[in-house]
């Protein structure tokens, strides 16, 4: 039978993005429901993202440190894996997140519909559930938090040999090869954890560097660990056919160091993008725009075309964060009350958990550069600093753009342990409009990595206790 249910705010989609936007809208007195195909809130983030492949790269980092505590005369057993415990792990993480996730819309009043939605008309929302029963749910606002869904890859081929970043997730089999394609965050984070596993594993990038759009020297240390965990890394490489044999995936290479790499593959893993969850929607029957790449268009409340609707996180595009999602998901619910908000922050973190990790937060080098941004750029390398050393990590980086006349801090980026840590109080910097003597005069902890955020603003003025450089500027 179907049911008509009404409700003020409709979230479709219950990630970071959703999930968010729902319990600030709650908060708000409002009357909210949110609908997701999973049994809990959680999205793309808890149940195939963010959080099972840091589960993941937290196991891979064990094996790394185990092995590499021979050089510190500490000498570990190879380990000895149990998978379906690793996998239990993940499983139960996840769950605990997301149990926790149900809990707080029960707590909050947020009514939580386990089904599919997709718009009837601007005020209503078809309502499908798992067993094929359909309700109608009208609401006097509806919030779009879709999220995306692994990019389809040009020869692909339906094969259980290929695997999304989803399925790479679930640990089905270690294989004896694996070859990656897409040298981004999510094929580097996943590539790690199979090659810390035991797999021999080629990553292949279609652009001249990893992590495009990452300034050089921040991922200089990246690849340099990369290029003796992974079995290969080819650059301005292209993979030009797949074909799936009875020992597994034939997959033709064109680039300029692909003469001696093997062509045949236990396992393909496809990282190549991600695509707006936009189709299913039925936005046909509204005026909601989206542009060339299906990402819906939205103003600074994160508004559509239709008054009523706002739409947030990665359907409406980059950077496809979960905590940009978050961010987006509060300003839309606090819109729908009436409250002034906007999206505008002054920037956007970004962490890329490999190891080492790299994070960056506001204005990259490399974009300075494009865009004819004038910066001071000081760096402060980690093998001055006292606590990378005790860590064995001295390979690290921490830098710093500044307004070349204000020294208002414009970038960081970071490259090293923990870095995705370290990046947040570069947000604060810039978020709080500080400039490079703020944090310079900020006493910080010794022995930490965060000395290396202080000191990199003390090399701004050439004043950085450890390091020597003749000095650029005085500091008022
Ligand atoms: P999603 O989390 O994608 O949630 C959308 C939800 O909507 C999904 O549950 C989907 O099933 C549901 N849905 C879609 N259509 C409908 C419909 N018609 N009706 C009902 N429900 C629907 N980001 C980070 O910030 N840090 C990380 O470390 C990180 N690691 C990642 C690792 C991997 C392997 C992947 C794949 C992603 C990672 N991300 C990370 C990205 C992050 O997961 C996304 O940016 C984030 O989840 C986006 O949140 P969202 O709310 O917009 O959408």
């Amino acid at each position: 039978m179907t049911e008509s249910l009404h409700t003020e705010v409709a979230v479709i989609g219950a990630g970071p993005g959703g999930y968010a936007a729902a319990f600030r809208a709650a908060d708000l007195g409002m009357d909210v429901t949110l609908l997701d195909v999973s049994p809990n809130p959680g999205g793309t983030c808890l149940y195939r993202g963010c959080i099972p492949s840091k589960a993941l790269l937290h196991v891979a980092k064990l094996i790394t440190d185990a092995r590499e505590a021979e050089e510190w005369g500490l000498k570990f057993a190879p380990p000895e894996m149990d998978y379906d415990k690793v996998r239990a792990r993940t499983r139960q993480v996840v769950e605990q997140m997301t149990d926790g996730l149900g809990q707080l819309c029960r707590a909050r009043n947020v009514r939580y519909i386990q089904a599919r939605a997709a718009f009837i008309n601007t005020h209503t929302l078809a309502v499908f559930h798992e067993d094929g029963a359909e309700d109608t749910l009208e609401c006097a606002y509806a919030v779009i938090a879709s999220g995306s869904r692994p990019a389809l890859f040009g020869p692909l081929i339906k094969s259980p040999r290929v695997m999304n970043s989803t399925n790479a997730l679930k640990l089905e089999t270690i294989p004896e090869t694996l070859l990656v394609i897409g040298g981004g965050y999510i094929g580097l984070e996943l590539g790690s954890v199979y090659a810390s596993l035991g797999a021999k594993v080629t990553v292949v990038e279609m652009t001249g560097t990893l992590l495009p759009g990452a300034d050089r020297d921040l991922v200089a240390p990246l690849q340099r660990r990369l290029e003796h965990l992974m079995d290969a890394i080819l650059l301005n490489t292209k993979v030009v056919e797949m074909k799936e044999q009875q020992n597994g995936m034939h997959v033709v290479l064109e680039g300029p160091d692909v003469s001696n790499s093997p062509q045949l593959f236990d396992r393909v893993l496809v990282c190549v993008g991600r695509s707006a969850n936009s189709s299913g929607l039925n936005l046909h029957d509204t005026r909601i725009t989206t542009n060339a790449r299906g990402f819906i268009e939205v103003d600074a409340q994160r508004r559509t075309a239709e008054p009523h609707i706002f739409a947030i996180g990665d359907v409406v595009g980059e950077p496809m964060l979960a905590h940009k999602a978050s961010a987006e998901g509060r300003v839309a619910a606090e819109a729908i009350a009436g409250m002034k908000s906007v999206f505008e922050p002054q920037a956007i973190p970004a962490v890329v958990f490999t190891d080492p990790e790299i994070a960056w937060v506001g204005l990259t080098e490399n974009e300075a550069k494009k865009q004819g941004v004038p910066a001071t750029v000081a760096r402060f390398p980690w093998i001055a600093s006292g606590r990378a050393s005790t860590l064995s990590r001295a390979d690290g980086l921490t830098k710093m753009l500044c307004d070349p006349d204000s020294n208002a801090i414009l970038g960081m980026g970071i490259a090293g342990s923990g870095a995705g840590e370290l990046i947040a109080e570069g947000a604060l910097a810039i978020e709080m409009g500080a400039v490079a003597a703020d944090l310079d005069m900020t006493i910080h902890p010794h022995p930490t990595l965060s000395e290396t955020v202080m000191e990199s603003a003390a090399a701004i003025f050439g004043q950085s206790t450890h390091i020597y450089r003749p000095p650029r500027k005085e500091r008022e």
